[in-house]
């Protein structure tokens, strides 16, 4: 973990990856939508800062509590990970051969309830740089 040209601390490869490797469970407390909208009230206007993950309709995982070192991994719109689900838990997958350096990432590919305008865009805003990047950590809401 160390200082990340996207945002705050990254994870960084410390040795070669080998495409689909298994590399960390993204570690939390487990709870409900409602508890974790108690928990961290979305303020409207403001940007969005949390360690949540939604594994579906019923759990969301808080890194904050009880998380591990994948908190600190970055959203980026040109991933060289994947978030996979495996049994209620989460993981954080290699879906391309990584270097010794390179940062580790994953497309976060939030999705709210609400509508995907401009200004919720903003409230979810993405720095990871890529050619590719769509400005948002937002998923593209069909
Ligand atoms: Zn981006």
């Amino acid at each position: 973990m160390r200082q990340s040209g996207i945002q705050g601390f990254g994870g960084f490869a410390t040795q070669a990856i080998p495409a689909g490797t298994r590399i960390i469970e993204y570690a939390g407390e487990r709870l409900t939508p409602a508890e974790s909208e108690a928990r961290y009230p979305d303020t409207l206007g403001e940007r969005h800062h949390t360690f949540l993950f939604a594994i579906d309709d019923e759990v969301v995982v808080d890194a904050a509590v009880n998380g591990n070192e994948a908190r600190f991994l970055n959203h980026s719109c040109a991933p060289n990970c994947d978030a996979v689900i495996d049994d209620g838990r989460i993981w954080i997958e290699s879906i391309h051969d990584i270097e010794v350096g390179e940062e580790l990432v994953y497309d976060y590919a939030y999705i709210l309830e609400e509508r995907h305008t401009p200004a919720a865009k903003k409230r979810f805003p993405c720095y990871c740089g890529a050619i590719t990047c769509r400005g948002t950590i937002l998923a593209k809401k069909r």
